[in-house]
Formats: C-alpha cells, structure tokens, sequence
C-alpha cells in the first residue's frame, strides 16, 4: 500500500531533523504542504527553515504541542492528513538534571497531539484519510553488551534515561491509540543523528566547535560506548518511506550500520580537522587557536571525563525490516558525512557562532 499525503503537520520541525526533513520533503515532494509547529524551546531555531518562504505550501507555527485547541484548529484549517511529529525534548544530559520537562512534551505532548488527531480525523461515520508518524529512539531498547545481536522491531523494550524513558513512554501510547481507536499510525526507531543544523551539545557539534576553539574534547569515561551512526538525510528518507507506505501499526527500525566507539569517531573528526587546515590555509587565520592552525594533530585536545550515571554501552540497529518491506538504504559513507557536517559548520559559522 502507498499513499501521497497531501497536507503535513510538522511538529518540532525547527529543531535538527525535522528541519532537515522539511528541506528534504520541499525537495522530494514539491507538492505537499507543510505546517511546522514548533514552541523554539532552546533547540528550535527559526533560521533552520530559512530560504522556505511562507507561501500556499509553507507555513510556520510559533505553538506548543501541549496546546490541544491550537492543534485541533491546524489540523481542521490545513486539512491536515498526516502528522509528523518530532517535537521533544532530546538530550539525554538534559533528562537526567531536570527530568520533568521530558515528561511534559515527550509523555503529556504527545498524548496531547494523539488526542486532537483521534477528535479530527476519527468523530466522522467514516476515519478520514490519515496517518501518524511517530519519530522515536532506539534509546528505547536500552545498552547491549559487546558481542549482544543488534536491536530489532521485536527487541523488548529496556529504557535506562529519562529521555528515553519517556520516549518509551510515548512509543507505547502511539501504539495504544493505533490498538485501541483506529488511529493509523507508524514509528521509527532510530539510531545516532549526525549532520547539518544539529544544536550545538550533542557529540559531533560540540567536539566541532571545540576543535575550531582549540579547547579539551571532553570523551565520557574509556570513550568506548558504542553507537550506530546515520546522515540525518538518511534517516529523513527513512521516516518518508514509512509515511507513505509503511504498514499502519507498524514499527520500522532505522539505522546506518556504522557502529563507532565515540573515542574512534573523535579521531576521526580530528584528522578531518588537520586535513581540511591542511588543504586551507584561510582557516589558520579564521581559527587560530586550533592546534592544525600550528601544524600539530588535532587529537592532541583529546581529554577524558567522568562517564555520566547510567551511560548506555553499546547500541546497534538491524535495519533488515526497512530494508526488505520499503527498499531504504542509507546512501551516505560514514567518512564522507563526516567530513561534509565538518565543513557545513565551517561554512555556517554565523549559524552557531
Ligand atoms: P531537537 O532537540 O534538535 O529538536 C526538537 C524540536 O522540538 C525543537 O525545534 C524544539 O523547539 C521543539 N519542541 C520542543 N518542545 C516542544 C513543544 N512542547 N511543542 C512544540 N515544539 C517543541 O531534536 P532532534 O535531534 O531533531 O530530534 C527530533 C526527534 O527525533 C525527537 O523526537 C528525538 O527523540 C528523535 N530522535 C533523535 C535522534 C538524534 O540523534 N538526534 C535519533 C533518533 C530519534
């Protein structure tokens, strides 16, 4: 079965990926309309969507997913068909000093859009055409061991943060909605994001502006926690398959196949560093301070911290579901992706500076 949905509520849509999946969509599908939603908490930035004017296709919402008469009112106003729905608090670090914020958008908002999307799409005779895309974690599954088989649409689930508890959480309420109502609804599970407009705390930005700032990159406990590394494009292209034409009341599991010892991913983002200081010599003016400025590695920044509680060891995805029912493969090399997000912030200095 597959579909074209005609109408789209994008919510958290300026925050990393759902703006990407925003440029991604006006590419693939010129067609469709969007409506982001989105409260620009910390992690939102209206000037992700830049370059999108707010025409007949394009529309920007300043509101909170908790605001289920806002909600209502988008869904009836832009005949709505299908919801994606990103918005959350995502940082793990975040969930364990102050986990109440997580339980507010994570558990409450999405209860809260289910519920508005249930009073729209399901009060007729007949359900109207409608979808629910959910975008979760694979943070949901827990930490596997070394040598543990990687995680699959069937794997229990074992959340160990408050983020991905409260991910779990909304997971389990998508699925009772489907169960229970009628609502049409999927949900990804996704492994480690990387690439252009990732807010500046999570590993692969942060490590680029300190390198670019010439400070310690700060590497949790031994460095070896291991995660499964995906393009952002990657995983965009995956929620777009499943939306229009995954299975409803299915769960897909995306991933890039690219696990990675946080401690090898830091080298990594070091040698592109001496590397890109290497073939411009502009850089050694722009950014003075970084040690390839000088001709020495950049890896010499590499500076060990305490783990934080609870750190997760090892996540890994099996993608085989997505793969064999909708055809995705991720298209982007791991060392190239690097090397490009590298460069994208190089480029977008004004953007995190
Ligand atoms: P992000 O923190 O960059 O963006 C979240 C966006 O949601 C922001 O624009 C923020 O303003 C908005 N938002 C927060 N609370 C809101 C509320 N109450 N109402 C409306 N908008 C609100 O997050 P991200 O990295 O883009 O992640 C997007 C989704 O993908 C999340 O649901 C996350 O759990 C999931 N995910 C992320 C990753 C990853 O590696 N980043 C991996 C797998 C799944």
């Amino acid at each position: 079965m597959s579909w074209q949905p005609r109408s789209l509520l994008i919510t958290g849509g300026a925050g990393f990926i759902g703006a990407n999946f925003v440029h991604c969509t006006r590419r693939w599908h010129p067609e469709c309309k969007m409506v982001v939603l989105d409260a620009l908490s910390y992690a939102g930035n209206r000037a992700n969507l830049e370059g999108i004017p707010e025409d007949g296709r394009f529309a920007f919402v300043h509101g909170d997913i908790r605001d289920q008469a806002l909600v209502t009112e988008l869904l009836r106003g832009h005949a709505i068909d299908a919801v994606v729905h990103f918005a959350a608090e995502s940082h793990v670090d975040r969930s364990i000093a102050g986990p109440e914020a997580f339980v507010d958008t994570n558990i409450v908002g999405t209860h809260t859009l289910l519920t508005a999307c249930r009073s729209v799409w399901l009060a007729g005779p007949e359900p109207l055409p409608h979808r629910f895309q959910h975008v979760s974690t694979d943070e949901v599954y827990g930490s596997l061991g070394p040598s543990d088989p990687a995680f699959t649409e069937t794997t229990a689930y074992a959340p160990n943060s408050p983020y991905s508890a409260s991910k779990a959480a909304a997971d389990h309420l998508v699925r009772a909605y489907q169960h229970t109502f009628g609502l049409s609804t999927a949900i990804t599970n996704c492994s480690n994001n990387y690439g252009p407009w990732q807010y500046p705390e999570k590993l692969i930005p942060v490590m680029i502006m300190k390198i670019l700032a010439g400070e310690p990159l700060p590497v949790y406990g031994d460095g070896r926690n291991v995660r499964d590394w995906l393009y952002v494009e990657d995983h965009c292209s995956g929620i777009d398959r499943v939306l229009r034409a995954g299975r409803p009341g299915q769960t897909y599991n995306i991933g890039g196949g690219t696990e990675i010892e946080n401690i090898e991913l830091v080298r990594r983002l070091c040698a592109v560093a001496d590397a890109a200081f290497a073939a411009d010599p502009g850089l050694r003016e722009r950014y003075p301070d970084c040690p390839a400025a000088r001709g020495e590695p950049t890896l010499s920044l590499l500076s060990y911290v305490q783990d934080r509680p609870g750190h997760d060891r090892r996540y890994a995805i099996n993608a085989g579901k997505i793969r064999a029912e909708l055809g995705h493969v991720p298209q982007m090399d791991f060392s190239e992706g690097l090397r490009a997000t590298f460069h994208w912030y190089l480029d977008h200095a004004a953007w995190w500076q």
